[in-house]
């Protein structure tokens, strides 16, 4: 089979050490009976699902996060038995599958209790189906709003013959990751009223997410769901600094695939937005928008010979234009994240450029750019 990007010199690094780092450090920051659960969702922020879980079980993780229900049968399949928690809401049809490959799946309805129950017994599946209860304290994303339907949740689930393990009880917050704390403490507030309906609490009782645990560590219950401060990113970009050196992962580099003199006059790329004003050395990089380098990049700039050179011209489908200091050969590599000699490039500083968070480029980068993996180790 093809590995469609292999044969092009364009490359997500992935550093597992710094992954196993930053876990470590959590690892000792949190309360010794706490769970870390690594979350793993969107191909692990982009870094790559499996290679990520397997850096963050040896680093600690005792359980993994998803967004949807696939990501958990990958896990599985690459032969992880930890617990895995997805964390949307799975369509009740494929609960017998949920159930027999021992995943957890959050739910915040009677409905979904009801219609799984029913599939469960339509295909006599013997193993219970591991429920975590979500509610909604503020969030208003999914879960249960008042304590009279999460009582009767309760209920439904401790039946006898319930068909489901009432594992855990879980919020999330919206705010946690802002110095003004009002709202956040709005949504405890509304989470110790909400499971002060329920008698006897399931063995996993979690709140946090990074954010959480980094600046209200204070509340993280039995469980951490440790997500993009894993990959050494601060969960609020810049606005709060975390308690220790967060690593990042990721590096994402390039060789120059054509130099060329430009004349004084001449312009570079579609709509011709960018004209020389004097004789200049251009370089091309064989990256684009369709590799998650947002077209929006056009006048930021990447590292060649530990130079910064801006990127001129309109941020093409697959290739785009960079002016360099000097001539350089064909083949000189470029840093469009990570470091090169003094100078640094992070996702944060894409993400403040782009007007958005390191979270969305890093899961934005496609999978035409193939994953490298190092572990010091
Ligand atoms: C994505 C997610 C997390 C992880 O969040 P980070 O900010 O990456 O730590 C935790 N909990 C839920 C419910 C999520 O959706």
């Amino acid at each position: 089979m093809v590995v469609i990007g292999e044969h092009r010199h364009t490359q997500v690094q992935i550093d597992l050490q710094a992954i196993k780092h930053n876990i470590s450090e959590e690892m000792t920051r949190k309360d010794p009976l706490t769970e870390l659960w690594a979350v793993v969702k969107a191909n692990g922020y982009g870094h790559g699902i499996i290679q990520v879980a397997q850096a963050a079980k040896q680093a600690g993780a005792t359980g993994f996060c998803v967004a949807i229900l696939d990501e958990a049968l990958a896990l599985r399949q690459a032969g992880l038995t930890e617990p895995i928690l997805v964390l949307g809401i799975v369509e009740p049809e494929y609960a017998a599958l949920i159930a027999e490959k021992a995943i957890s799946v959050a739910v915040g309805s009677q409905a979904w209790l009801t219609q799984a129950a029913t599939v469960l017994a339509a295909n006599q599946v013997n193993a219970p189906l591991h429920v975590h209860l979500a509610l909604d304290t503020g969030m208003g994303r999914i879960g249960f709003q008042t304590p009279a339907d999460l009582a009767a949740a309760v209920q439904t689930l401790r039946q006898p013959q319930s068909p489901f393990d009432f594992e855990g009880i879980f919020t999330h917050f919206s705010t946690a990751d802002q110095a003004d704390d009002t709202y956040f403490i709005q949504q405890l507030t509304n989470w110790k009223t909400l499971i002060a309906a329920v008698d006897e609490l399931p063995r996993y009782v979690h709140v946090s997410n990074s954010a959480t645990s980094l600046w209200h560590q204070a509340c993280n219950g039995n469980m951490i769901r440790f997500g993009v401060a894993l990959y050494g990113l601060n969960p609020s970009g810049t606005a709060l600094s975390a308690p220790y050196r967060l690593q990042p992962a990721l590096s994402l580099t390039a060789e120059l695939s054509f130099v060329k003199h430009l004349a004084a006059g001449k312009s570079i790329s579609y709509g011709a937005t960018y004209t020389a004003k004097q004789a200049e050395w251009i370089g091309t990089v064989p990256i684009g928008y369709a590799d998650g380098y947002e077209r929006r990049l056009q006048g930021f700039h990447v590292l060649v010979d530990g130079r910064v050179c801006e990127i001129v011209g309109r941020v093409c489908m697959d290739q785009m234009m960079v002016r360099l200091p000097h001539e350089v050969p064909v083949g000189t590599p470029v840093t469009l994240v990570g470091t090169d000699g003094d100078q640094t490039i992070s996702l944060q500083d894409i993400a403040d450029y782009c007007g958005t968070i390191h979270y969305e480029i890093a899961c934005g980068l496609a999978t035409r750019l193939p994953r490298v993996y190092t572990d010091a180790e």
